[in-house]
């Protein structure tokens, strides 16, 4: 599996093509959980019945401190047993979709701008990388899927 200097070496890469100073971070569960907490939208899905794990959500970013927060948790449990090349694919994938989010410069605080954002950001980035953001959804749909069966 990748280590997590080579993940963030992957993402520093895009980054920086992309002229973006943004950090990067790993948090463990219980801090990503808590960050995830402060998204209006991931809080409005689990008050209504959903978990986290069920959400399946590899990165969040916050506007605040320009900085990328990875899920060691979910990122693990995504690459365990993927072939490296997928692996690689799958951590650009996640570059890019955060990339939309970072440009489009506003933090969002209430659940339908929210909502809007994440749907601009995903058509996006399905539009400008059809091939990445088909191994995101295909990894993230797997891990959902086996999150299910705990
Ligand atoms: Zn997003």
């Amino acid at each position: 599996m990748l280590k997590k200097s080579e993940i963030i070496e992957i993402m520093d890469l895009i980054l920086k093509k992309s002229n973006l100073a943004t950090k990067i971070k790993f948090l463990d569960q219980s801090n990503f959980t808590k960050l995830a907490l402060k998204s209006t939208i991931i809080a409005q899905t689990i008050k209504e019945g959903s978990t986290l794990r069920s959400l399946g959500i590899p990165a969040l970013f916050s506007h605040i401190k320009n900085t990328i927060y990875l899920s060691e948790q979910v990122i693990k449990e995504v690459l365990k047993d993927e072939p490296i090349s997928l692996q690689k694919r799958f951590i650009q994938a996640i570059t890019y979709h955060e990339i939309y989010h970072i440009k489009s410069s506003v933090q969002e605080t209430d659940f339908n701008s929210s909502l809007i954002r994440e749907e601009q950001a995903r058509k996006q980035f399905k539009k400008d990388f059809p091939g990445l953001e088909a191994v995101g959804r295909k990894l993230i749909r797997k891990y959902i899927e086996d999150n299910k069966k705990l």
